[in-house]
């Protein structure tokens, strides 16, 4: 595949440019494990540059437009990426080694988070307040102005749909910090908004390191909101260097999601769900269930069902469209092996493993998902967020057990309740401590219009839905007297 020639250049305003210093960083494939190409490694110039750019947008034709303008605007970017899904998930796949069938799942949810947002732009506004006579009091949502958005390698797609779609939505200018491992369809969705007539200067987008340019973006004094979705020490760091500026933060971070197994629980309705919320993305999505919890009543039955199925998933190259694709990189594939390795010394079982396929490249960072059962619930495996094809399952005898070790991480994302008793799927519902449950069923995030976000290590704020826009715009109070002779 032949890279557009903007993989590596950054947009700011509405040019099209090398990173100041003329830095790149090397464009990996994780199918092959070869250099392909390289991108931009913008610099802290660079992110003021677009923070200028935003600023600007703002002042001028972005900021004067009206919401309904907003969403219209919006609307067509949906259609455009709706037409350009193959070439966008051909790109991820390349970028990320995503499958392909998961790759145009996540150009069509970004389609549809345009889609949905474009529509929200003008239904979303403040209210009046009964006060004293006299008086008209109302609210005003307003955006924040330039948001920066830290996005990581796993979903560009989707993430960049959540954060910067609902902030542009909301009114705001959006400055883009992709992945340095996979910015691809970032700077391919920036080329279609400026192709349907974006303003200049609303979105920027600025690959580059973490160290230089996210540091920037989240120190930038000019950055009235930051949205970081990605590993909980980065997303501490970017808070308190937003903290200086006293700008809010989203914070989107990792997980290590339970999923509730009870002996009445339809274990054929579960069984796809459970194996795919684990190795879905290669295991590499912040909401994976990757703690499966299962009552005693069903423990051999279900751990008997779960290695059938794992036992049977392929692994290979994105192209090729397996169940489960390459790791990111050489150093997340070490980082996945070393926690198999560790859970293998230290005599956890193992009830199956996946198979890599025969043509799969030597040099690509394949791993093979693995199903560790009968695991204490205080094993590191059970407490750290993997980020590679690992599941563990832990057995429960009542439900109270069930509760405190599905409580019992620092993480707290999502759940997923499988029972068919009603009274108990309300209990829990409650007592979990997840940002999402999912009762007898389980969506990795679910759809655009569920609010999503975590308590705990897994941050704090709420993005997709409705609920992003209150995140993405402040609060005005205006109290008017309106009393005869108060002029
Ligand atoms: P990461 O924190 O290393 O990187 C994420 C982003 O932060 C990248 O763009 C990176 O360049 C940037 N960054 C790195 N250091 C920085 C710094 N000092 N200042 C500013 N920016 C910096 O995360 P990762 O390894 O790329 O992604 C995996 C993590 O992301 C996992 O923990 C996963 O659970 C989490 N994640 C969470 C969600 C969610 O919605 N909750 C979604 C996807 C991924």
């Amino acid at each position: 595949m032949k890279l557009p020639a903007y993989a590596s250049e950054i947009l700011i305003g509405d040019e099209w440019r090398r990173a100041s210093g003329g830095g790149v960083l090397p464009l990996e494939n994780p199918s092959t494990g070869q250099v392909i190409g390289e991108i931009a490694a913008a610099q802290a110039a660079d992110i003021d540059a677009a923070v200028t750019a935003a600023q600007t947008a703002l002042d001028g034709s972005w900021g004067n437009l009206s919401a309904v303008e907003r969403g219209r605007l919006l609307t067509r970017m949906g259609l455009a990426v709706a037409d350009q899904v193959e070439s966008l998930a051909e790109l991820e796949a390349l970028d990320v080694g995503k499958p392909l069938k998961q790759a145009r799942a996540d150009a069509l949810a970004l389609a549809r988070y345009l889609e949905f947002y474009g529509g929200a732009a003008d239904k979303f506004h403040g209210e009046t307040i009964p006060y004293l006579n006299d008086y008209t009091v109302y609210t005003l949502r307003e955006p924040h102005g330039v948001t920066g958005h830290i996005i990581p390698w796993n979903y560009p797609m989707q993430i960049i749909g959540r954060s910067v779609v609902a902030a542009l939505a909301a009114g705001n200018a959006a400055v883009l910090k992709p992945a340095e491992e996979a910015c691809l369809t970032a700077l391919a969705f920036a080329r279609i908004a400026m192709d349907v007539g974006l303003p200049a200067g609303a979105l920027n987008v600025a690959p580059g390191t973490g160290l230089d340019a996210g540091a920037a973006l989240a120190a930038h004094p000019g950055v009235n909101h930051v949205s970081f979705t990605g590993s909980t020490e980065v997303g501490i760091a970017v808070q308190s260097a937003a903290a200086r500026n006293t700008v809010p933060v989203t914070l989107e971070l990792g997980g290590k999601s339970p999923q509730l197994v009870f002996d009445d629980a339809d274990l054929d309705a579960a069984l796809p769900y459970l194996v795919n919320a684990g190795v879905q993305n290669a295991g590499q999505t912040c909401s994976a269930g990757s703690r499966i919890l299962v009552q005693k009543g069903v423990y051999d039955q279900l751990v008997s069902l779960l290695a059938k199925r794992f036992g049977a998933l392929r692994v290979g190259p994105a192209v090729d469209d397996r169940d489960v694709g390459p790791l990111i990189s050489a150093k997340q594939k070490a980082l996945v092996s070393d926690f198999i390795d560790r859970g293998k010394e230290s005599g956890l079982e193992i009830a199956a493993e996946g198979t890599i396929v025969e043509n799969a490249p030597a040099d690509g960072h394949y791993v093979r998902p693995t199903l560790f059962v009968g695991v204490d619930s205080d094993h590191e495996l059970a407490q750290q967020e993997i980020f590679g094809p690992v599941v563990v399952v832990i057995p429960f005898v009542d439900e109270e057990e069930a509760v405190r070790i599905a409580n019992g991480a620092q993480y707290g994302l999502v759940a997923g309740v499988w029972t068919r008793d009603g009274a108990r799927q309300m209990r829990l519902a409650r007592r979990l401590r997840a940002g999402q449950v999912f009762i007898n069923n389980y969506g990795a995030g679910g759809g655009v219009e569920l609010p999503f976000g975590g308590v705990g290590r897994s941050g704090h704020g709420r993005e997709k839905g409705f609920e992003a826009l209150y995140s993405f715009t402040t609060l005005k109070t205006v109290a008017a007297l309106h009393a005869k002779g108060s002029n």
